[in-house]
């Protein structure tokens, strides 16, 4: 495999003898080909490598917090961001206030949002905008 944090081909070494990272750390490379892949990708897109587990994957969804009560956070306070600010997400946050106040299609936004942490489709990724 490859180290997660500099792409150098590690074999089967638990540890990384180019960066000393722990192999699996980091998240710059794909550990099965090598790829550089974005910080937040889930999976690799040049060969379909999932990098982390299901349920860890399930929790970084919402950075932790509980799909009931984001959810909530989105349809009832969703226009002022007030999910995204809770789950590490300013950017989204400021997008929604402004969109609110600009044409008050921010809690629009929102419920799409609520939709998609429902159904399980909501990304977290506090270098996002819209999603
Ligand atoms: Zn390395
Ligand atoms: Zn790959």
């Amino acid at each position: 495999m490859y180290c997660r944090n500099c792409g150098e081909n590690i074999g089967l070494k638990h540890e990384c003898s180019n960066c000393h990272t722990l192999a699996g750390d980091g998240n710059q490379y794909c550990p099965h080909c090598g790829s550089k892949v974005s910080a937040w990708a889930s999976k690799c897109p040049h060969c379909n490598t999932s990098f982390i587990a299901e349920e860890v994957l399930e929790a970084r969804e919402l950075n932790g917090h509980s799909k009931l009560g984001m959810a909530l956070l989105a349809f009832f306070l969703g226009g002022w961001g007030i999910h995204c600010f809770v789950m590490g997400e300013p950017k989204k946050g400021m997008l929604r206030i402004i969109l609110t106040l600009a044409c008050g299609i921010g809690s629009i936004v929102a419920l799409i949002d609520m939709v998609l942490i429902i159904i399980g489709r909501y990304e977290y990724n506090p270098e996002g905008y819209l999603w």
